[in-house]
């Protein structure tokens, strides 16, 4: 059987286009010669099962790609559980659900390293979903993520549809969230680094013990990868999505400082979480199919780091109190 997707022509559906993720897709799929759908959230509300299926059902698109989520950082994920895991939960159910009854053959969920086991081994093979406890801070998004997998998988078994998954590692990059209760640890960085230029302050505060490990892909990379395995992979089981190279955030914050031109110590606030010790995906099943990343970390974040001065400057992005 031919496994290919060919996009040509294609009408595809980006839910959640106004987020980081989803606005690399677009920026991606601008690219391919095929029809981009997207809906504002004023017009349609995704928590909402009869209007999404309504507006599916009018918009009928060729493929789908489940970009929608409520996403955020470590204190975010643990200070509102309920928002994480309802407002997935009932978002993914509805637009995989819409999609099927209207005849969507192809579907690419998004998901999130955090799915895996706080102590899965070290780089986290595909197969280890399911063989552990999760890790607490990042509990409630993790359960909807794995549902909304397990979810595309039931359609798949049931009803024979190409339905896919993908589990990104920890993304950064341009549509970035800098508002730092919320944000994740790349944005809270460099926007404190910054600060630190702007005002001259000596000290910029990691959360945390500075140990923990994380593996970082820039979000076009991201983006790169999930077109390709839209158009490529068809199976059961979920992909991997990531760099294949993780770093201590203590070393993170370091090349931070750099790349914004800080020169401030860094010093950790041992009243914040570290979170998951390591998170660092097995990406094989990803590179066999020869993708790699384009970017280095160091290049990303000079990116990022370009694309916030200039949102800065514009006033999307405003700087209260670091
Ligand atoms: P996680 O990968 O789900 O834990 O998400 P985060 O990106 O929020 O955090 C990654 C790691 O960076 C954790 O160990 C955090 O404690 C650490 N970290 C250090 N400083 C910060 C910060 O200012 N904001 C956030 N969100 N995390 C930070």
């Amino acid at each position: 059987m031919d496994k290919s997707f060919d996009l040509k022509g294609k009408r595809i559906f980006i839910a959640g286009h106004r987020g980081m993720v989803g606005s690399a897709l677009v920026r991606r799929l601008a690219g391919e010669d095929c029809e981009i759908v997207t809906v504002a959230r004023r017009e349609l509300d995704l928590l909402d099962q009869a209007g999404v299926r309504r507006w599916m059902e009018a918009r009928r698109p060729d493929a789908v790609i489940m970009a929608a989520a409520k996403v955020g950082g470590i204190l975010a994920n643990d200070s509102f559980p309920v928002d994480f895991l309802y407002e997935n939960l009932v978002v993914q159910t509805n637009v995989v659900e819409a999609a099927f009854r209207s005849g969507v053959q192809k579907l690419l969920f998004l998901g999130s390293s955090c799915i895996y086991p706080k102590l899965a081994p070290q780089p986290i093979p595909e197969d280890a979903l399911l063989t552990g406890p999760l890790e607490p801070t990042n509990e409630w998004y993790a359960v909807a993520k794995i549902a909304g997998l397990k979810l595309c998988q039931a359609y798949r078994r049931q009803h024979g549809v190409d339905y896919i998954s993908a589990m990104p590692t920890n993304l950064y990059g341009p549509g970035d969230n800098f508002d730092l209760d919320s944000s994740h640890v790349v944005p809270a960085l460099m926007r404190k680094a910054h600060m630190a230029k702007l005002t001259g302050q000596k000290t910029l505060q990691v959360w945390g013990s500075g140990r923990p490990m994380r593996e970082f892909l820039h979000v076009d990379d991201a983006a790169d990868a999930f077109i390709w395995l839209l158009k490529t992979y068809s199976g059961d089981g979920h992909v991997n999505v990531g760099s294949g190279e993780d770093i201590t955030i203590a070393e993170l914050a370091g090349t931070v400082v750099s790349v914004v031109g800080a020169g401030a110590e860094i010093a950790f606030d041992l009243t914040k979480p570290d979170g998951m010790p390591r998170k660092l995906m097995d990406v094989s099943r990803l590179f066999k199919t020869g993708w790699r990343p384009a970017y280095s970390l160091r290049d990303g974040l000079e990116q990022t780091y370009a694309w916030f001065l200039d949102h800065v400057e514009k006033g999307d992005i405003r700087l209260g109190a670091a």
